[in-house]
């Protein structure tokens, strides 16, 4: 149930050395790790989490242990796994209470449901490990079995979790009661934010932010001719034109009113890269906070004739669509419930008139392809005059680093991760109330109506991603702290 996941990361420090604005972070990072790895020297660091693909941790750990094997620190990221459904089901539990939502109610069948399987995923990971070997356990579902391995061969355990909530109540008194024998085997904890540690942590955990890739294909600048080309081979666009890159094997679907996914045609194409886009892009979970997004993008749309504004504004306000695109469900296996609340969605679509199905477009990203997927979000990211990212919750929120990088006008929820990037109305705006459908349509009229404001966000919000959350800060981050913990 352990597999190592291979990476092949193409583009490495030279690389980044190359570009104008990335030159001084690779050389302050190189500088520190000279620093840093001699009290490393001998040791391996082994990545554990529960999926190779989909969300914000498969997002990062590509790179990230990439880097760290160029600078000298031999790292192989495994995902651990269990053909019982009921684990994840357990697990997706877990993750939602630690977020302030779901049943509270834990028993002894689902202690014992998540000690058999870290069980057998430490029985399989442990012949492989040394006692000098450093295990890095990324969010809950692998922790139990993390402690297991630390009681067992004595090796340093460091839990870095990716979720988190900004309140204490008994959602999260619940997860954290379960979890919290397992956390305590850990020699340090590290969170995105300090409001997510909980009290029995304090004084042995610490922060790392989470980051993105600049050259990566889901961030990397992309020439018009190059954008347009990967629109219609991605099935984003229809055109006549010929590419010369073949098109994907997979292709992105459109919901349609029969409630199911087909490919795009001239008819059911969105006008991507001719009208005004809102995009929101997460996987299919309710505390993305897709529903009432979608319910305030059709006030919008209802409320237009009610609106006083000019002919140009209401130009703008009749062509703008929303696009809110995720993953194909049945791709992100720690995640039981996206079939379900993408289900959730396509009623609210099938119920709303015809004109407004036309105006939303419902978008189903296969993940086959881990590139091509991550170019499709890419271009959607890059033709949308904003991007809302209206999540209840957020243990950090990804989606926002990578639209704010690009420049995009960002409108953000207030969930913790989202406030800790987005400076209101500097970065970006901060949506007051992510449930107020009225509230977030009035907010999306002044985005898309403030075209200047739009850039002046999309310039700060890339200075601040430049300076706090790329990649380079996040490895030299993990340099620090694995360094100072382990150099006695
Ligand atoms: N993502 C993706 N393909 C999709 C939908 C989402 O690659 O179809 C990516 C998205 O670009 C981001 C990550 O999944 O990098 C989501 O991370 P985030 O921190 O926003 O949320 P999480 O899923 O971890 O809760």
């Amino acid at each position: 149930m352990i597999e190592s996941v291979e990476i092949r990361e193409p583009v490495g420090l030279d690389d980044y050395a190359d570009v104008v604005h990335l030159a001084e972070a690779v050389r302050s990072l190189r500088e520190e790790a000279t620093r840093l790895l001699p009290a490393l020297r001998g040791r391996k660091l082994w990545m554990v989490n529960s999926t190779a693909q989909g969300g914000g941790v498969a997002e990062m750990l590509p790179k990230l242990v990439s880097l760290l094997n160029e600078l000298g620190l031999p790292t192989e990221w495994v995902v651990m796994g269990s053909d019982e459904p009921r684990f994840f089901h357990l697990t997706k539990q877990l993750h939602n209470l630690i977020h302030g939502a779901g049943d509270p109610g834990l028993g002894d069948e689902d202690q014992q449901l998540y000690a058999a399987v870290s069980s057998a995923n430490a029985a399989e990971l442990k012949s492989r490990l040394r006692p000098d070997d450093i295990l890095v356990i990324h969010d809950p579902q692998p922790l139990g079995m993390g402690a297991l391995l630390k009681r067992e061969l004595g090796l340093p355990l460091f839990f870095r979790c990716h979720i988190g909530l900004d309140e204490d109540g008994p959602e999260t008194r619940a997860a954290w009661g379960f979890l919290r024998p397992y956390a305590e085997a850990c020699d340090y904890a590290i969170f995105s934010a300090p409001e997510y540690i909980p009290d029995f942590l304090a004084g042995k955990a610490g922060l790392i932010n989470p980051a993105i890739d600049p050259l990566s294909f889901k961030n990397r600048e992309l020439t018009p001719h190059k954008l347009a080309g990967i629109l219609k081979n991605a099935g984003l666009v229809r055109s006549r034109h010929p590419v010369v890159p073949e098109d994907f094997e997979r292709q992105a679907t459109r919901l349609r009113p029969d409630g199911t996914f087909a490919p795009m045609n001239e008819e059911t194409d969105v006008g991507i890269l001719f009208r005004p886009i809102v995009t929101q892009i997460s996987r299919w979970d309710r505390l993305k906070g897709y529903a009432p997004l979608l319910e305030a993008f059709v006030r919008l749309k209802q409320g237009i004739l009610a609106r006083d504004v000019s002919d140009r504004q209401r130009r703008r306000l009749g062509q703008v669509r929303l696009v809110l695109a995720g993953p194909e469900p049945s791709a992100v296996t720690d995640d039981p419930e996206a079939q379900d609340v993408l289900a959730e969605l396509i009623e609210g679509y099938r119920r709303l008139p015809h004109w407004l199905q036309d105006e939303v477009a419902l978008v189903s990203l296969p993940m086959s392809s881990r590139d091509e997927n991550a170019l499709m979000v890419n271009v959607l990211q890059r033709c949308s005059s904003v991007v809302v990212q209206n999540s209840l919750r957020e243990g950090f929120g990804l989606t926002v680093t990578e639209a704010m990088w690009k420049q995009c006008g960002v409108l953000g929820s207030r969930a913790c991760g989202i406030r800790q990037q987005i400076r209101d109305d500097m970065d970006g705006r901060l949506i007051d109330d992510c449930e107020d459908a009225d509230g977030l349509a009035e907010l999306l009229q002044t985005a898309l109506d403030d075209l200047p404001g739009r850039m002046r966000w999309g310039h700060s919000a890339q200075r601040r991603v430049h300076d706090e959350f790329l990649i380079f800060t996040q490895v030299r981050r993990w340099l620090e702290t694995l360094h100072d913990h382990l150099r006695a």
